[in-house]
């Protein structure tokens, strides 16, 4: 009884060290300027205010690392000005 106690214990503690020695996910966002209005619905929309006016009202991304990933900006822009991607890790090359 006790040994499977402990097994258990270990069990849950692999578990927790899996689960903070993994990395979190990282996104890119692109604006096409040419198709942007400058309405500011992406501005408005976004959940981490990431994205600020630049000189000329058109969307920038300021802390690019605190993006979630979560699209609100890309479904929102009327112009289909936005798309956000997940950024890809380097794979070495015998990886498969
Ligand atoms: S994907 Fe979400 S968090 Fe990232 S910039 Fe767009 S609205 Fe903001
Ligand atoms: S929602 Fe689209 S059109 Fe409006 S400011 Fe953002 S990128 Fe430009």
């Amino acid at each position: 009884m006790a040994e499977k106690s402990a097994a258990k214990k270990q069990s849950c503690a692999q578990k927790s060290r899996k689960a903070t020695t993994k990395k979190k996910k990282q996104y890119d966002v692109s604006f096409y300027h040419d198709w942007c209005k400058a309405c500011g619905i992406c501005m408005a929309f976004c959940p981490q205010k990431i994205i600020q006016a630049d000189k000329n009202g058109k969307p920038a991304i300021s802390e690019m690392e605190k993006c979630v990933g979560c699209r609100f900006c890309e479904i929102h822009c009327p112009d289909f000005a936005i798309t956000v991607s997940e950024r890809k890790r380097n794979r070495r090359q015998n990886d498969v």
